[in-house]
């Protein structure tokens, strides 16, 4: 019998292994297998059975299949086989994204001397001689990367070889086990009445006694004294009770519930018609998606919240996402007070392998069924899938921008379209891409145009930054507006958000007499200086230098730095107001693990004035104290090369407006801008969401960007800057003519450019976009392309539905 099976390696390929006859009984599609594949192991999966081939003789076996479980369905199988298709990405490499990180087990190879081995004729070159005498002083043999780390170079194959072949050194593959596994618990319980001929000790009494009352229980529970495995093992051994292991759940749970505020809320008009439609959506069990478009405030949770009550109550699962991980604490919370009862996974970068481990197979048993999490919790193998929430949809965190590039909202909308669930993309600014689906009719749109509790959304004020100057004639970091706002949210005893899109102290450090800028050498990017470490950074690759006192260049002593960043606005706030509580979040502080939690709960109590912080702060939150934002600089975002730059500035001030406000105190919002007339900023100024997309959308028709034409990016670098150009040219070239005759020529190319950061951790970057009205066509030509380019050392990244360009 031979097996197809997909092996985690960058190439599409898919291979073929015999199975073993005693281990034809345990094959299936899904399950895990170890494989030979070249000179190595690896792991793989099995993605078809039986299959035919005519190429008997080159056939390997398969080594081994080490569970008794599946790891996919078929029906996950087709899931991942789309998004392998649609991302232009290799199976075997969405498996292994997909998949619980950590299980998978793979081999290395390991080199030792030959004891004893003469010496022939054959000279050696400088590298083997190298390579013998490392080995000589390491008895125990070397791995191949280590070897290769210790000489520096990438690719030892050949001396390897050579070496074996003289008879000098022996390489083995050993495998490396899987770094996690279920986690075992000795447990015991009662297995009869001990007899009563049964002379037992006083200690194995008290033991029965113990466990009597509580009939099972796990080892750890009981006194010190009674937790020897001879102690135990003796009385098992009597036949009166029975040891066993049992498996342990590693769980993620928050650390404070919050009061449940279900019976307090009476829905109002409009949230009530939302939850009517989404229900009848669940009730046909059909695919139904929908934008829930509320404003900020409007009660969206709340009805995410009773949607999936419904799904529980009728045994389905739900799935909700949110776009930061920041973020699920606080929600997290909130779900876990409204079903007390309910098992409720976590899943996100941020939690611990195994914890991830264990929650992946009891959603996939079908005992959890209410699962929370970042995109990457899409991938979870939840039973009978009836409902997704996608929150704040909008959000370019759905996207992932390494290894597999895809978008999580995406992903739901095909995952509920296989499954026939209900998926709700939520938002207050919600994508124009998804406004225009919406007004299409592919969307069923939902609308909650009011706040709850009839409270007016904040007021909003325009400050043109070009007319500020303070006492001394510099651009001050806040205008005299925001002040006089800040000091009256300070005796009014209520709390104020500022918000700004840069870390750090100044954005850059320079030297007026000469101009030079200190960057970062590998990025190629100015350094920001940070005033707790004294120290400059790079903001891409975290590069970290002292700071220095005179120019390197002019040697002139008069070092300047411009610009504001987050640590210097929240020193400004505390000059300017010396009696406040002032904290600060950004990722700069909540590289310390629960950091950014600590200080939103702090906030939440009241016990901080003003947060200063960057776009964490501008996402979900809700504090009823605030009645103060601030946004410093509304710019930031628009000067960026990104057709969608308008956009995104739109909902980062119209969502961080909306963080004010809330409570029963109206909330003020002072935005500070140079460029107070352009539309994303008066229109959020406005709360006019139509009036934005209006404004936006023929822009977009007339450069033909999305909605109207789909795109397809790819990034290339290259560590040598000459090469890499030459060669990214002749891609552009290529591309161009295949365009013409492609499919009667409806594929446009954008570029080859340079990268708006064109060097990065020490590599060149350019990109070019593939453009077409037809997302298929347009696949299907930039496989073509692929096929046909030599890359010539340039590594190249495909970015189906490209989010951010820089
Ligand atoms: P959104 O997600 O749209 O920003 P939330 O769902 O977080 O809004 O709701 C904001 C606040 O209003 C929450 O504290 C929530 O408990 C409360 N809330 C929601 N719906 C109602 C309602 N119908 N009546 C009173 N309060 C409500
Ligand atoms: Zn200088
Ligand atoms: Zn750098």
């Amino acid at each position: 019998m031979f097996v197809r099976v997909v092996i985690p390696i960058p190439s599409p390929k898919t291979f073929i292994y015999a199975v073993p006859a005693e281990s034809a009984a345990f094959v299936a599609i899904g399950k895990r297998v170890v494989v030979p594949f070249g000179a190595k192991r690896l792991t793989g999966w099995i993605t078809e059975l039986p299959t035919e081939t005519s190429d008997i003789h080159n056939i390997k076996e398969i080594i081994a299949i080490p569970d008794a479980e599946t790891l996919f369905s078929e029906e996950e199988l087709v899931f991942f086989e789309w998004i392998s298709n649609y991302y232009l990405h290799p199976l075997g490499m969405v498996l292994a994204e997909a998949l619980p990180g950590g299980i998978n087990a793979s081999s290395q190879s390991w080199l030792r001397l030959v004891p004893g081995a003469l010496r022939g004729p054959k000279t050696l070159n400088k590298t083997q001689e190298t390579m013998l005498g490392l080995l000589a002083s390491a008895p125990q043999g070397l791995s191949l990367k280590s070897l290769c780390r210790k000489i520096e170079k990438k690719d030892i194959h050949r001396e390897v070889r050579a070496l074996e072949e003289a008879g000098l050194v022996a390489s083995e593959e050993i495998t490396s086990h899987p770094a996690i596994l279920p986690k075992q618990e000795k447990w015991l319980g009662i297995k009869q009445k001990p007899p009563a001929n049964l002379k037992l000790t006083e200690k194995q009494t008290a033991l029965l006694a113990i466990l009597t009352e509580k009939e099972e229980m796990p080892a750890f529970e009981l006194p010190q004294n009674m937790r020897s495995l001879s102690f135990l093992g003796n009385l098992a051994a009597k036949g009166v009770i029975r040891l066993y292991e049992q498996e342990v759940f590693r769980e993620y749970l928050p650390a404070e519930e919050l009061p449940d505020d279900k019976d307090k809320i009476i829905l109002n008009k409009d949230q009530s018609a939302a939850l009517a439609e989404i229900i009848k959506g669940l009730s046909s069990r059909q695919f139904s998606p929908y934008l829930l478009h509320g404003v900020t405030g409007s009660g969206k949770t709340e009805i995410y919240l009773r949607a999936m009550e419904k799904v529980l109550q009728s045994e389905g699962s739900a799935l909700y996402l949110v776009p930061e991980i920041a973020l699920t604490a606080q929600l997290l919370r909130r779900v876990k007070s409204r079903f007390p009862e309910e098992k409720i996974a976590v899943l996100h970068s941020g939690i611990p392998n195994n914890t991830r481990y264990d929650q992946w197979r009891k959603i996939k048993s079908g005992e959890i069924r209410l699962i929370v999490g970042a995109r990457s919790a899409i991938f979870a193998p939840a039973q009978n899938l009836r409902l997704i929430v996608v929150d704040e949809e909008h959000d370019p965190s759905y996207k992932q921008d390494d290894r597999l590039h895809y978008n999580g909202r995406d992903l739901a909308l095909y995952r509920g379209k296989k499954t026939g669930a209900v998926v709700v993309l939520g938002s207050a600014t919600p994508g124009i891409q998804t406004y225009f689906y919406a007004q299409a009719g592919i969307y069923r749109y939902l609308s909650l145009p009011k706040r709850v509790n009839s409270r007016p959304l904040p007021q909003v004020e325009i400050v043109d930054m070009r007319n500020e100057r303070d006492n001394g004639g510099h651009m001050p970091i806040f205008s005299r507006r925001l002040i006089v706002a800040l000091e009256e949210t300070l005796s009014a005893q209520k709390q104020a958000l500022i918000f700004l899109n840069r870390r750090g102290f100044h954005t850059y450090v320079f030297c007026p007499a000469c101009g030079h800028v200190f960057k970062c050498p590998a990025c190629d990017l100015a350094l920001t200086y940070h005033a707790s470490l004294d120290v400059l950074k790079c903001h891409h690759c975290d590069f970290t230098a002292k700071t220095q006192k005179t120019c390197p260049v002019c040697g002139s002593l008069r070092i300047h730095s411009q610009g504001a960043g987050t640590e210097r606005v929240a020193e400004e706030a505390k000059r300017l107001f010396p009696t406040a509580v002032i904290a600060r979040i950004d990722s700069d502080t909540s590289t310390r693990r629960g950091a950014s939690e600590k200080t939103l709960t702090a906030f939440a109590k009241g016990d901080i004035n003003i947060l200063v912080g960057t776009q964490i702060i501008t996402k979900g939150l809700d504090f009823p104290g605030i009645t103060t934002v601030g946004v410093i600089a509304a710019d930031s975002s628009l000067n960026v090369p990104d057709f969608r730059a308008a956009e995104r500035t739109f909902q980062i001030l119209s969502q961080v407006a909306g963080r004010g406000g809330r409570g029963d105190q109206p909330g003020v919002v002072v935005i500070q801008t140079f460029t107070p007339c352009h539309h994303s900023i008066i229109r959020a100024q406005q709360h006019d969401y139509p009036g934005f997309y209006k404004d936006e959308l023929p822009t977009r028709r007339e450069l033909n960007y999305p909605p109207f034409s789909r795109l397809i990016g790819l990034h290339f670098s290259s560590l040598n800057e000459e090469k890499g150009k030459k060669t990214v040219a002749r891609i552009g070239t290529a591309a161009r003519k295949l365009a013409i005759s492609f499919a009667g020529g409806k594929t446009d190319i954008i570029g080859p450019a340079e990268a708006p950061l064109h060097r990065l951790r020490g590599r060149y970057r350019w990109q070019m976009l593939v453009r077409g009205r037809d997302g298929v066509v347009l696949r299907q030509f930039a496989q073509k392309l692929l096929e046909e380019i030599k890359s010539e050392g340039l590594e190249i990244r495909v970015d189906v539905d490209p989010v951010h360009f820089m």
